[in-house]
């Protein structure tokens, strides 16, 4: 078992085996199950100029240490229940912290928004993020724009937390050489893909009458795994024997 690898490239070489990349290392099988959901998540980003120089320091779409924000000044953007959450939850913690969000209104729980509206966070509504300002290694400021309007204000920060939600794209996958259709790999009842040897099976996979449920999912993994069997070695039986035969 691997984790912490991302699978974007598989090639089948002239021997029938194929080869995985992934963003650590490359695999080998003789066949392959597909489980990917519906891609990988990855956050949204910050569509700002020079954004992405300050990712490895003080911008974050994560927090990993909520020890990393004691006594700094932070600025939270977004408006849904995450950003809301993490203001609560930092405002004991950081010196202070600044809420940003291009509506007035929260599409957070109600809850959370009247804990919100009672805390010391200051909320900056309705504006907008239009430049990130710092050295070569960090940011230390934020210049907003009030939303549909022209007026600016900067916000001197330590740390800057992106909170704009997660998207999913099987990306890679639909140069892999299999039938897609959508966001979903096209299989036969097999759980087969248009590749021989490459079965989908969970979300990703896609037939007519298919419904995306957990329980759908762990029916279609014995198929695609003793038909993976069987296309490795001819002579396993696809139906397997049950285990209350065996005693
Ligand atoms: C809000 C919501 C509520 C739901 N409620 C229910 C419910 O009540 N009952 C029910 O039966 N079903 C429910 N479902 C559906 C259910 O969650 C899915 O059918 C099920 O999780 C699919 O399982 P999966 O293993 O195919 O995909 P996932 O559970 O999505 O797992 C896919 C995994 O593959 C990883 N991955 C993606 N791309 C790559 C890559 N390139 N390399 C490596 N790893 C990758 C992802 O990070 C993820 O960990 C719900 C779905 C949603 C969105």
């Amino acid at each position: 078992m691997v984790f912490g690898e991302e699978a974007f490239e598989l090639e089948k070489n002239a021997d029938g085996i194929f080869e995985i990349q992934t963003t650590k290392n490359r695999h080998y099988s003789k066949a392959v199950i597909i489980s990917a959901g519906n891609g990988a998540f990855r956050p949204r980003k910050l569509e700002i100029e020079h954004a992405d120089k300050y990712e490895n320091t003080n911008l974050h779409y994560f927090v990993n240490n909520i020890e990393s924000f004691r006594d700094k000044t932070v600025a939270i953007c977004g408006g849904g229940d995450s950003a809301v959450d993490w203001a609560l939850t930092l405002e004991p913690i950081a010196k202070k912290v600044y809420l940003i969000h291009r509506r007035p209104q929260f599409r957070a729980q109600e809850h959370s928004v009247h804990l919100l509206q009672e805390s010391s966070v200051e909320i900056m509504t309705p504006f907008v993020p239009i430049s990130v300002n710092g050295n070569d290694a960090f940011l230390t400021s934020v210049t907003l724009q009030e939303a549909r309007k022209d007026n600016t204000l900067e916000l001197d920060i330590d740390d800057f937390l992106i909170n704009y939600g997660f998207s999913s794209s099987i990306g890679s996958m639909k140069k892999w050489g299999f039938e897609v259709q959508g966001n979903a790999v096209v299989v036969n009842s097999k759980m087969e893909t248009t590749i021989p040897g490459v079965y989908a099976i969970g979300d990703i996979g896609t037939y007519s009458g298919k419904v995306k449920l957990i329980a759908t999912g762990f029916g279609e993994a014995p198929i695609a795994v003793n038909n993976a069997m069987a296309y490795i070695n001819p002579d396993t039986r696809v139906q397997p024997m049950h285990s209350t035969s065996l005693f």
